[in-house]
């Protein structure tokens, strides 16, 4: 069988399993051609969480962009000893972040989405590009509800833009279940969460928000919601 034509198929057939039965199809179909991208959220918490019962081998990646919180690598620290699963850590090439921060500015996603989108590519986007080479699907917590740009999505997609399959087990849970599950599970999770943070990325990108605003509404907050994905997800 090859999965990448057998999409529409895939996702028939995983229609109605759970986000834990979704997770040991996928490890079974793609064998070790298979990776999880974790950011250390919430969703991706869970996820791991679940690898670690059903395949505590699986490749985990995340990526350290060099401005991450403090607390993003507490919990990075803490999950690994947890789970006893190895999370290995992508980082920017050194050259590129050198050319662009001496050429642009330390800050420099603050002065245009292009800058952003530029900062976003070198720091997150080529190292996930390294983190996927070699793989035929990747595992990702999105969830629909997140956000306006996730509207769209199904539980397995061809990512053109990095050529293989994407799994989103995740897809539609809600925010409630995601919490309920951590906290059911006593699953580590990121402290910044309890202080008004429901979506972590970058320190300098990513701020507190207040009852009632958009779930990623603390995310790239100075730009307007369509144009808020890092194109990790291969979006914007
Ligand atoms: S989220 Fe902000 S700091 Fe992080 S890579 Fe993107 S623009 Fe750069």
């Amino acid at each position: 069988m090859n999965p990448t034509d057998n999409i529409d198929l895939l996702n028939e057939q995983w229609q109605g399993l759970t986000a834990f039965e979704i997770l040991e199809k996928a490890l079974s179909l793609f064998s070790k051609k298979i990776v999880f991208a974790t950011s250390l959220g919430a969703e991706d918490q869970v996820i791991t969480f679940m690898l670690s019962k059903i395949d505590r081998s699986t490749a985990i990646l995340t990526l350290d962009t060099g401005r991450v919180f403090p607390e993003t690598y507490d919990l990075l620290h803490r999950t690994i000893n947890r789970y006893g699963v190895e999370i290995k850590s992508y980082f920017p090439d050194t050259n590129k972040v050198e050319e662009m921060v001496n050429s642009k500015g330390i800050n420099l996603f603050y002065e245009s989405i292009e800058n952003r989108k530029l900062c976003c590519h070198v720091r997150k986007i080529a190292p996930l590009q390294r983190g996927l080479k070699g793989m035929d699907a990747w595992i990702t917590g999105l969830r629909r509800e997140q956000s306006v740009t996730r509207n769209g999505l199904k539980i397995v997609e061809w990512d053109a833009g990095n050529g293989l399959i994407k799994i989103n087990p995740l897809l539609e849970w809600s925010e409630e279940q995601v919490w309920d599950f951590i906290k059911t599970n006593d699953i580590p999770f990121n402290k910044l969460h309890e202080q008004g943070f429901p979506s972590i990325g970058c320190q300098p990108c990513t701020r507190a928000i207040e009852k009632g605003e958009d779930l990623r509404a603390g995310r790239w907050w100075w730009e307007m919601p369509d144009s808020k994905e890092c194109g990790l997800h291969g979006r914007k």
